[in-house]
């Protein structure tokens, strides 16, 4: 038989008795047998330090600051954790599992680009989905163009304007984007995490210069996903909360791509957080309504506000600075108290919000006299009283004033 050599010598020591002497001697009759030791809390003592991991299947991130900063480290760890696709590890085996089908179809030349668009595209979009069927499909159409894949439309919501209310999917689909269409809604900040080399277009409307109108709009995002651009329709809060998220929808349908539709935190649910108004309320609020208060050819809108003023709830209303007197004497007239708290929120969730406490009947005269520019929301109903953390023992003193 022949003789094997075993070292009965640990392979790594870690010192974490609670007593710092003990820990000490520990590590020094380590170091003298020549084992690496680790010392928890006594950077100076160790040979090794021990990072914090960020594991998805195959692929591990190791984090670590020499020992220095452990919860900075740890907080890294989060935000890396936070970035990576939950799926990212199921990516890499599907990856693994077909490497051999890649090189028998692709020439060793095309084979780095051909990963590079996997990995980007809707193949590795629909593992992330867990749509293992779709994935495979996707792949084996790929091999058989040489990888050259259809382009891809996606239509985010960004949000009320803070870059950390984006979805993890939005965030994840700005940073592969080739071209990003968005409008003026969207905050810089957010524009900032859009991929360094893509292609930023704004395609934005504001009431006075429609800088392009809709039908061009989808247009573009088509002729763009036809010329093989993973395109992004980025636009304020919710696609499909006055967004017109339905007819680009439409538009992507009817030149064949199936776009996918990602939703974003909209301006009401945004202003509501930021100002401390909660929309609905055990007490206060049994429903929340959204309005638009512009019509369909930027005139007056077409809304029952008999039907508004009626309900026990709250009304946000959209696009309303510049018609807030039309909208305080409708909805007086149509049986609204008119001392009903009501609330603007100007720019929420932006570095320069501003939260104005009103009157349902005073919101034109609130609007006028702060200087109220917008993007702005009208939010009315009794919890408006609660606006920008006013107290319980505000509102008692106020629904008192009220009664
Ligand atoms: N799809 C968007 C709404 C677009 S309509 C969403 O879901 O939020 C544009 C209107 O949204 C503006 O006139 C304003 O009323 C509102 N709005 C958008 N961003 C806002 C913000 N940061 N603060 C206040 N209101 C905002």
């Amino acid at each position: 038989m022949e003789a094997v050599d075993f070292d009965p010598r640990p392979a790594l020591v870690v010192a974490a008795t609670d007593d710092a002497e003990e820990d000490e001697r520990i590590a020094y009759l380590t170091k003298a047998h020549g084992v690496p030791v680790n010392v928890v809390d006594q950077p100076a003592l160790c040979d090794v330090v021990i990072p914090s991991i960020v594991e998805r299947g195959d692929v591990a991130i190791g984090i670590s600051t020499g020992g220095a900063a452990p919860v900075l480290g740890r907080r890294l760890r989060e935000r890396i954790e936070s970035l990576l696709p939950i799926r990212m590890g199921e990516l890499v085996s599907f990856a693994r599992e077909r490497r051999g089908r890649v090189a028998e179809a692709i020439t060793p030349d095309g084979r780095r680009g051909f990963w590079e668009r996997l990995f980007s595209g809707p193949v590795a979009e629909a593992v992330y989905d867990g749509d293992m069927a779709g994935a495979e499909a996707g792949f084996a159409a790929s091999l058989q163009t040489g990888g050259l894949q259809a382009g891809t439309i996606h239509i985010v919501g960004a949000g009320p304007g803070d870059p950390e209310l984006l979805t993890l999917k939005a965030l994840r689909v700005l940073q592969e984007a080739d071209v990003v269409l968005y409008d003026n809604l969207v905050s810089d900040a957010v524009l900032d995490l859009v991929r360094r080399d893509a292609e930023r277009r704004y395609v934005g409307k504001k009431k006075a210069d429609h800088s392009m109108a809709q039908e061009d709009i989808g247009a573009l995002m088509v002729s763009l996903a036809a010329a093989g651009k993973r395109v992004v329709r980025l636009k304020g809060g919710d696609p499909y909360i006055f967004g017109r998220g339905g007819e680009e929808v439409d538009a992507a349908l009817s030149a064949g791509f199936k776009p996918d539709v990602i939703p974003g935190i909209t301006a009401a649910a945004g202003c509501a957080a930021a100002s401390s108004i909660p929309l609905t309320h055990r007490g206060l609020s049994q429903a929340v309504t959204y309005v638009t208060a512009q019509g369909g050819n930027g005139g007056a809108p077409d809304i029952d506000w008999e039907a508004l003023a009626r309900l026990q709830h709250t009304i946000v209303i959209y696009m309303g600075v510049g018609r807030a007197r039309q909208v305080a004497f409708d909805l007086t007239r149509a049986g609204l108290p008119a001392n009903t708290p009501a609330a603007i929120v100007e720019k929420g969730t932006l570095p320069d919000q501003r939260i104005i406490r009103t009157r349902s009947s005073e919101l034109g005269t609130a609007v006028a006299e702060a200087g109220v520019e917008g993007p702005a929301v009208l939010i009315i109903g009794k919890v408006a009283a609660r606006a920008d953390g006013a107290g319980l023992l505000d509102l008692i003193k106020e629904e008192a004033l009220a009664a």
